[in-house]
């Protein structure tokens, strides 16, 4: 048995976030992550103050030499089971979290912080892998600028793809919105022809370029559509079954609800980063990172005072 302070599950910017401010606070930390963050395919992160289009490995790297400054531990494996602990026998400290990992022994802390992130469903099209990150995407703010005036295709189930389509007009003014095989609503193709969209209603089935660059767009019927990049509406799940293991509550996206500075409800436990979050960049997940840190010293001071 192992124990710490804080037991972080998730060494995305919002953990190692979490971590630096915690370690800092001379608390005993560990961050345990299995390597599977949401963006694994982007090359560059936009929008992050100071270092923008740093790698996310990159990212990831400075943020642990960061935190291990401050003597923050970390284990490279992934967090398979977790529950919590009642006072009492077995349990003199004031641990309220076990956490269970193959192969090494249980690991036990006082607060525990999810920040497990997200993944994407993506879009079943041949050959998608060879573009994702590069010229395909999912969120205009992320990789909207890199491809500004180019001629885009907004990929969404029926309406989602006008919804989209609409959105990156803000980047181009060459959008094509591919409904994947469903018919739009009369309503739909008005406000989309409005807008100066034109509109694909066949399947999308396979992808053709060259290096990652995006050239043509195959349909189940039809000619192929030129393009340059792809945007498709993403359809997230939680990375980890941890939070409903512990029973966190989920919203109608499937996004964990938190209360106060990154709480969970559930005493001790909390949540930052895309697995809570509503604006999913990684600046935010990092700030949410601290904002959760801040809450945990808090109680943990309040706690040492005897006045938790
Ligand atoms: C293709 C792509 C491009 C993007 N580009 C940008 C961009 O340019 N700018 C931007 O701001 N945002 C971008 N994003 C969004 C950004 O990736 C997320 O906002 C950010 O990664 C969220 O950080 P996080 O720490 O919450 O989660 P993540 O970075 O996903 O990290 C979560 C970590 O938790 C670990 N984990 C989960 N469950 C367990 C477990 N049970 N045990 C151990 N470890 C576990 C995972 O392995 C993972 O490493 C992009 C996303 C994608 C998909």
């Amino acid at each position: 048995m192992t124990r710490y302070d804080v037991a972080i599950v998730g060494g995305g910017p919002a953990g190692l976030n979490a971590a630096i401010v915690l370690g800092r606070c001379r608390r005993s930390v560990v961050v345990i992550d299995d390597g599977q963050p949401r963006n694994y395919a982007a090359r560059e992160i936009h929008g992050y103050l100071g270092i923008e289009g740093v790698s996310p490995w990159e990212l990831r790297q400075l943020g642990r030499r960061e935190a291990a400054r401050y003597g923050v531990e970390f284990i490279d494996a992934q967090v398979t089971r977790a529950c919590t602990l009642a006072c009492g026998d077995g349990n003199s400290r004031r641990d309220a979290f076990e956490l269970s990992i193959a192969d090494r022994p249980a690991i036990r802390c006082v607060k525990l912080l999810l920040a497990t992130g997200v993944k994407d469903r993506l879009p079943e099209i041949a050959g998608l892998g060879d573009f994702y990150g590069v010229s395909v995407h999912h969120c205009p703010y992320c990789d909207g600028w890199e491809h500004r005036d180019q001629r885009i295709v907004a990929l969404g189930a029926g309406p989602a793809a006008v919804g989209l389509a609409l959105s990156l007009r803000t980047w181009s003014r060459q959008i094509v919105a591919c409904t994947d095989g469903l018919k739009l609503a009369e309503a739909d193709r008005q406000r989309a022809s409005r807008n100066g969209i034109a509109i694909r209603q066949e399947r999308a089935v396979r992808l053709e370029g060259t290096q990652g660059r995006l050239e043509r767009l195959h349909f189940d019927a039809g000619p192929p559509l030129p393009c340059d990049a792809l945007f498709f509406a993403s359809e997230l799940v939680q990375r980890s079954r941890l939070p409903s293991m512990l029973g966190c509550e989920c919203d109608e996206r499937g996004l964990i609800l938190t209360k106060g500075k990154q709480g969970s409800g559930i005493p001790g436990l909390f949540l930052a980063g895309d697995a809570d979050g509503d604006v999913q960049f990684s600046i935010v997940a990092a700030a949410e990172g601290a904002i959760a840190a801040t809450a945990i010293n808090r109680e943990l001071q309040d706690e040492q005072r005897g006045e938790g």
